[in-house]
């Protein structure tokens, strides 16, 4: 019986393969960031993608809805409510604790990269499974820490190659300030109901911020008029914030104070703060990186009092950017093998995985086509990866003990004896021991 289309399985919608061009985009920026993140001192750290439910549930206050739509969770046979993890913050600190972090010299610098999964509507630069790279800093209130966080994010996206980019900066205040903020946000949305979306509507008494994040033209419009946050910081978390705009100042982070940024997580607070590149289509800004201090959620998850300041940037967002920039194109694909091995006929193959090995042990990348026969078709696999080199490995060279070397761009070739080979490609690749 044949199979329709329709029928035929596919992946999971929101759900992507990774391959080719940007997945050497994405080992790139994996790379990077884990070497920079290293560098100042964050160690890197790898919790389960399962979690108990419970967890992430526990994130937010009378447990956000939002959040509970949002997670893939599920009952396993033995009873346990488990989900896909959509975020990283509550796992580190669980993980913080279970692991006695708390007896280490405080704070903790820890740096995480993977999947999260979140059920959400699909559309450019939002999957329902995406890559985050993340920074967290533990076990510490002072504002530094702030800035700090959000200095090496900066340093990651400019060696990444960005140039152009902006921090959005605003501070929620402590629960003193936030309660007050609360009660004055409520009466507005209750004053203004008759012009909020539904959504807005349900919100204003479950997750009333949340209408700042609302891109509804109608609440849009009345952002203007609602009271913010920031008026209503308490001198504490004032001048908290002015210390972590000051450090910026110096450390010349370009930053814009964005008094409607709230983030749409309820355990921020303080320090809240979004990145985006202006080399972004301005009808795709999306953010690029984002976080924010979360003291108070250790507590909400059961566990001790802990501060905390942290964040995380979305693989696919800078990976696709990167990608359509053509950002560090050449340092992407310096990464990518620069030979492609080509053999023809039985006995050149074998020899090929000889030499293959001299190329290896010497780290140099090759590819091979070592299942193909013909040479055409190996040369059109180079050419389709933009491989600068082929090797052309056949019966005549095998007898004289040669290689001929092909360069893709030019055609030009010439022959090189087979002792010679790791020291020519040395050169030619300007690998240096
Ligand atoms: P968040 O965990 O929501 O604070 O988001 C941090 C960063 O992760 C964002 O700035 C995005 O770059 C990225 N991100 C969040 N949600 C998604 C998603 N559904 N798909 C792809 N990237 C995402």
């Amino acid at each position: 019986m044949s199979r329709t289309k329709k029928e035929t399985i596919q992946s999971v919608k929101g759900m992507r393969d990774i391959f080719g061009e940007i997945l050497n985009y994405h080992q790139y920026i994996e790379k990077k960031a884990r070497e920079i993140a290293s560098f100042y001192g964050f160690l890197e750290i790898e919790t389960p993608v399962v979690e108990k439910a419970e967890l992430f549930i526990k994130s937010e206050e009378q447990g956000n809805p939002v959040v509970e739509k949002e997670m893939y969770s599920f009952r396993t046979k033995g009873g346990d409510f488990l989900a896909l993890r959509p975020d990283n913050t509550p796992s580190i600190i669980r993980a913080y604790f279970e692991n006695g972090f708390q007896g280490w010299p405080q704070p903790v610098l820890l740096s995480y990269g993977g999947l999260f999964y979140r059920h959400e509507s699909p559309q450019q630069g939002r999957y329902r499974e995406f890559r985050q790279f993340g920074l967290e800093i533990l076990g510490e209130t002072k504002s530094f820490a702030d800035a700090f966080i959000i200095y090496v994010f900066c340093n990651i996206l400019k060696d990444l190659g960005f140039k152009n980019f902006i921090v959005h900066l605003n501070s929620l205040g402590d629960k003193t300030c936030q309660k007050q903020h609360r009660r004055e946000l409520v009466s507005f949305l209750r004053r203004k109901k008759n012009y909020l979306c539904a959504e807005c509507k349900k919100r204003a008494k479950t997750n009333p911020l949340k209408f700042f994040d609302c891109k509804n033209p109608k609440c849009q419009e009345l952002k203007s008029q609602a009271p913010l946050i920031i008026n209503y910081l308490c001198d504490e978390c004032k001048s908290h914030f002015k210390e972590t705009v000051e450090i910026l100042d110096e450390l010349s982070i370009p930053y814009y104070l964005d008094s409607t940024l709230v983030r749409g997580l309820d355990y921020y607070s303080r320090t809240v703060f979004e990145i985006f590149s202006k080399e972004a289509e301005p009808n795709l800004a999306l953010s690029l990186c984002g976080g924010g201090r979360y003291d108070y959620l250790a507590k909400m998850l059961g566990f001790k009092d802990l501060a905390g300041i942290g964040g995380a940037f979305g693989q696919e967002r800078i990976a696709e950017l990167m990608k359509s920039k053509g950002l560090s194109r050449e340092l992407v694909m310096k990464e990518k093998p620069r030979i492609f091995f080509a053999q023809i006929g039985e006995s050149a193959r074998k020899k090929a995985l000889v030499l293959l090995e001299e190329l290896r042990n010497e780290k140099i990348g090759a590819i091979h086509g070592i299942f193909k026969d013909n040479l055409r078709n190996q040369l059109k696999i180079a050419g389709e990866l933009q491989i600068p080199y082929a090797i052309i490995f056949g019966q005549k060279e095998l007898i004289d003990k040669m290689i001929m070397v092909r360069d893709m761009k030019t055609g030009g070739q010439e022959n090189i004896p087979q002792e010679k080979m790791v020291e020519y490609f040395k050169e030619k690749l300007g690998i240096r021991n």
